[in-house]
């Protein structure tokens, strides 16, 4: 079986994702390969074959800067056409699942999206895809003749730390770098947002915060603990936060290690995006909130006071 990872680069740096997608080929077994795309993309292959990238694929573009879904789907396809992958993985990140969703539809191959596992079972390759909030388990497989393209869910695979890898440097036609899109530069619309996703730490406020000038009391614990800023939908909603900061069913959906849920009251829509996290502890002053069902830790009490004593703590100690 021949496995296609497609890694991703943010300003030049790779993402934490792609190296746990090559983490996840492993799991399979079969001859992996890699694909990267960037302005200057012969570093980043060197760097993912030293992590068992495989037959790591290099191709270079000014255009590949930035992901462009229009100019990155064409390459993609070409590099598909030439080494005919079983599988194709990419990251469910907000990049992965714009882009997977193109190339499926290009490649008129079946597709699955946000997978939690992959496994063989005979000659078919089966994700898992957790639905209703887990509460229903797809397996999907493929079809015979398509590549089956899958987006793994962040932060289920580890990082891939070695293994063996080369180095192909793919010319590629150039009228496929040519597109009506161009994405002339990227924004970071505000710290600690944008890594939700592959955050290892995320605290997370919701409306017993009280007010939006309260949340820097959630900012400066994140930032103590080098982690990210999520929300509950009720604050998006009233205008105290963006919305990419939004965890649940209609926001993101995360995995971190550690989910500190505060003054949020855990209504299903919320507990759907971070129910997976490793630890969770939650902190409301109401003993009986939802929460403190799926909570591994719990704290009873006010978050205003809580708070500004937990970063104290945490400052002192780290
Ligand atoms: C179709 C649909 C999709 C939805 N999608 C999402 C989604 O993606 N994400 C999401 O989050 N929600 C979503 N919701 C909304 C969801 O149902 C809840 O309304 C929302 O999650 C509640 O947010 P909250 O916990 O911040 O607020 P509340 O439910 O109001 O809870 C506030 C909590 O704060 C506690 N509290 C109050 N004061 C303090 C204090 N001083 N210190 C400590 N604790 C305190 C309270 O005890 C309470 O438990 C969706 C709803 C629908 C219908």
């Amino acid at each position: 079986m021949k496995i296609l990872t497609i890694a991703l680069q943010k300003d030049g740096q790779l993402t934490a994702s792609s190296y746990e997608l090559i983490e996840a080929a492993k799991s399979l077994g079969g001859e992996i390969h890699t694909l990267i795309l960037a302005e200057n993309a012969t570093d980043l292959a060197q760097d993912l074959a030293s992590h068992g990238g495989g037959k790591v694929i290099a191709v270079s573009n000014p255009s590949l800067k930035f992901v462009n879904d229009d100019i990155y789907c064409k390459v993609i396809k070409e590099v598909v056409s030439k080494y005919a992958p079983d599988l194709i993985l990419g990251s469910a990140s907000f990049y992965g699942k714009s882009l997977f969703g193109r190339l499926a539809s290009l490649l008129d191959a079946p597709m699955a999206s946000d997978i939690t596992n992959l496994e063989i079972d005979g000659d078919s390759i089966i994700a898992t895809r957790p639905s209703c909030g887990g509460s229903v388990i797809a397996k999907i497989s493929g079809k015979d003749g398509k590549p089956f393209c899958a987006t793994v869910r962040m932060k289920i695979y580890a990082e891939s730390k070695d293994g063996a890898g080369e180095v192909i440097e793919e010319t590629i036609d150039a009228s496929l770098f040519e597109s009506k899109m161009t994405v002339k530069e990227m924004k970071v619309e505000s710290a600690g947002a944008l890594n939700l996703t592959e955050a290892d730490i995320i605290v997370a406020a919701g409306r017993g915060m009280k007010a939006a000038e309260n949340l820097p009391l959630v900012s400066d614990l994140a930032d103590s603990l080098g982690g990210a800023v999520g929300a509950s939908r009720a604050i998006v909603d009233a205008g105290w936060i963006s919305y990419s900061h939004q965890v649940g069913q209609t926001g993101k959906t995360v995995n971190p290690k550690l989910y500190i849920a505060v003054g949020i009251s855990g209504a299903i829509q919320h507990l759907v995006g971070m129910q997976t996290s490793k630890n969770i502890v939650a902190i409301n002053k109401d003993k009986d909130a939802p929460i403190f069902n799926i909570a591994n830790y719990g704290i009873v009490g006010d978050a205003l006071e809580i708070l500004p004593a937990l970063t104290k703590k945490f400052k002192a100690e780290l």
